[in-house]
């Protein structure tokens, strides 16, 4: 009986149904002595880490296992989505162990940014979440900025402890601990994946040379971030994968800025001003005037105004408006989590209006850059 099967090394459910849900088997090595879940099979034959999702409610369920260690916990987030892929309440449970925020994907930051106002900045915002953090770090897992930081952050705080490493979906999760697997980890000793003690963790352990272990934890699904909610064939022209090229749009009250046919911002009361744009460089942005963009967006949603496609944007929940006033003399940015941010350049003050899906987390924050 296939529901009763589990993974010889990390303890899950074997299922063959799904390939991004723990315990995935394909239906042919269901025969196979030791059975092991692809995930596993995949870090002990050819050293790489693969993405696994879970909802929030069995994430929680597995973080809060996460608090009766002793270990070091790593936690990634994306520079591109900041609030979107913090985990909320994290320090809840990881009771006494100490946290190290790792800050993936800056090298989508615009080339000329100063990476300390960016580690201030991170610094402030994760307190402002409730997290302590002994250590933030910048990096790069895929264009290998700051990795020896990340590995010598993890050394000074690990103490001989186990490494736990989690972050939501996307966050750049496998492709960090690939690198940890191929430059950290004893290679002359065979990589095996065990049980961890206990219940199921859905966790697999990548061990150490002193015994220890790198535990990865499947990616948490936040279905309040754009990237979750949007088709695969979206997910291209949301995620940069160059530096972001910062856009400058002068606006009168009264215009309106659509992105592409996904979300949509209406300056609404204020004086000229000009408003900077981060987000992906293939994002589609038109500008229209307020009056007209009902029916603009009637007319062209899908087509002429850029992705997703109309059938695609059937499948995505409808648009909330978010109004937000922006105090004279503070300098905000505009964040739809996914998306980007918009800038807002004067202390004028200003009045917009933000559309975007139905649960897309919108805010508006203290400028990042
Ligand atoms: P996981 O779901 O957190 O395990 O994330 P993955 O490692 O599968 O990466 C998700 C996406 O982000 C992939 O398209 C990666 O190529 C991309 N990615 C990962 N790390 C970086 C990075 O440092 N910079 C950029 N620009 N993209 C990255």
């Amino acid at each position: 009986d296939k529901q009763q099967l589990s993974c010889a090394g990390c303890g899950v459910s074997i299922q063959t149904e799904k390939k991004e849900l723990p315990g995935f088997v394909p239906e042919s090595a269901l025969q196979k002595e030791p059975l092991i879940c692809q995930r596993c099979f995949r870090i002990k034959h050819y050293n790489e880490a693969s993405s696994v999702a879970l909802d929030q409610d069995d994430f929680l369920r597995l973080l809060s296992g996460i608090g009766n260690t002793q270990s070091l916990v790593v936690h990634i987030v994306d520079i591109f989505d900041f609030e979107g892929s913090m985990i909320s309440g994290l320090q809840r449970f990881v009771g006494n162990n100490p946290v190290l925020l790792v800050v993936n994907k800056v090298d989508l930051l615009p080339k000329s940014i100063n990476m300390n106002r960016i580690r201030n900045w991170v610094q402030r915002q994760a307190k402002e979440e409730g997290l302590r953090t002994v250590e933030v770090v910048l990096c790069s897992a895929k264009r290998n900025i700051g990795f020896e930081r990340v590995i010598e952050e993890i050394e000074k705080h690990r103490d001989g402890r186990d490494v736990y490493v989690v972050g939501a979906t996307n966050v750049g999760k496998s492709t960090l601990i690939n690198r940890l697997i191929h430059d950290y980890s004893d290679l002359e000793q065979e990589l095996t994946t065990s049980r961890y003690p206990g219940t199921t963790l859905d966790a697999v352990r990548i061990p150490l040379d002193d015994g220890k272990a790198i535990i990865d934890t499947p990616g948490i699904v936040y279905s309040s971030r754009m990237t979750e909610i949007v088709p695969r064939s979206f997910l291209g022209t949301l995620l940069p994968d160059k530096p972001i090229k910062p856009l400058v749009y002068q606006l009168n009250e009264g215009q309106t800025l659509f992105f592409g046919s996904i979300a949509r911002f209406d300056f609404v009361e204020g004086e000229r001003q000009s408003f900077t744009l981060y987000v992906a460089n293939g994002m589609n942005i038109h500008r229209t005037k307020l009056e007209r963009a009902d029916e603009l967006y009637a007319e062209h949603k899908g087509e002429l105004l850029g992705g997703p496609t109309l059938e695609e944007l059937e499948e995505i929940p409808g648009w909330t408006r978010h109004t937000i006033r922006i105090k004279r003399g503070s300098f905000s940015d505009i964040y739809i989590s996914g998306l980007g941010w918009i800038q807002v350049n004067r202390d004028s003050g200003a009045l917009v209006d933000v559309y975007a899906p139905k649960g897309i987390k919108v805010l508006q924050r203290d400028s990042m850059i």
